[in-house]
């Protein structure tokens, strides 16, 4: 940003963060669209910036104008100059009769057919200029709002588009952008490349995977990591858990089914509900047998036992031995 004389030229990188800072008290809605047509590349060869800028200020002052005509000029090397005598407060003289609501850019070139062909970095600058200016002033981007000189009559009248014989100039020149200067050849590429950079200026698409991580960011992701990890072996140990569980079970199971049969066997043993065959004899005799005081001799509750017949049969043999 360098300031000398009455102008501020600034970087392209430098103007958006520039006019944010400017309090403009004035409505604008409108954006003119103009070629300095003098100056032009030719002219500029080797020559200051500054000095060209001055140059034109004098030619407007010499035609009895208060100050530079213009607010913005945009240079072939794609540098800005402000206008400190046209600040963006004062109405600019740009297009006779349509200033009021204006803020007047000169693109210095001679763009006519047959004149300058654009440099890339003076294309660039105007388009980011254009779309900073509709994002400041809240200017809807189309031919209604950025307007070429073309499209305005001597008077001062709003035409429909340029009409030879009744446009007031040819301004920004009948080769501007290469496509011209109708409201057709606006609408081709010099409208619809100011709305691309105005969408990248105001809705940066941000893709993650462009986006190295922070050192935040690695800090986090690495500490996921090891969570994951620490997870990961809790889970092998429950799932290691869960098989020795099982394999225990089972193995409970199996043995409380093994007792189970002993115990059965061990019951059949004390309770059999008939005598066996070797001690059916001996039960008759003593199931037919009283004491004295007429009580049966088998007397036996609570179930009878292999080892009561046994007994029970030993007895009655040594009885009748
Ligand atoms: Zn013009």
């Amino acid at each position: 940003m360098i300031q000398k004389g009455n102008f501020l030229l600034l970087d392209k990188s430098e103007f958006r963060e520039w006019l944010k800072k400017q309090n403009v008290a004035r409505p604008i809605e409108y954006l003119q669209v103009h070629h300095t047509y003098l100056p032009n590349y030719t002219t500029r060869r080797n020559q200051d910036p500054f000095k060209c800028l001055e140059g034109m200020r004098n030619s407007h002052l010499s035609q009895g104008w208060a100050a530079t005509g213009q607010n913005i000029s945009v240079l072939e090397d794609g540098r800005i100059a402000i206008s400190l005598d046209r600040n963006l407060n004062r109405i600019p003289a740009g297009i006779k009769g349509f200033n009021s609501k204006c803020i007047c850019v000169e693109i210095v070139a001679d763009f006519n057919v047959g004149g300058d062909k654009i440099t890339e970095l003076q294309k660039e600058s105007v388009v980011h200029l254009y779309a900073c200016l509709a994002e400041k002033f809240n200017i809807p981007i189309n031919t209604t709002h950025i307007v070429y000189h073309a499209w305005v009559s001597v008077t001062g009248e709003r035409l429909s588009d340029y009409i030879p014989g009744r446009s007031s100039k040819t301004c920004p020149g009948t080769a501007f952008w290469g496509d011209g200067n109708t409201i057709a050849a606006a609408n081709k590429n010099f409208i619809p490349q100011i709305k691309a950079e105005y969408q990248r200026l105001t809705n940066p698409v941000v893709k993650d995977e462009d986006q190295p991580m922070t050192k935040e960011e690695k800090l986090a992701f690495d500490e996921l990591q090891a969570t994951v990890k620490s997870l990961s072996k809790q889970l092998e140990s429950l799932v290691n858990s869960k098989d020795v569980l099982k394999k225990g079970s089972q193995e409970q199971g199996s043995y409380i089914k093994k007792v189970d049969e002993r115990v059965a066997k061990l019951e059949s043993l004390n309770s059999l509900p008939a005598p066996p065959s070797y001690a059916q004899t001996a039960i008759d005799h003593f199931e037919k047998s009283y004491d004295k005081d007429g009580n049966q001799v088998l007397n036996t509750p609570d179930g009878r036992s292999k080892v009561f017949y046994d007994i029970a049969t030993i007895m009655y043999r040594y009885l009748n031995k």
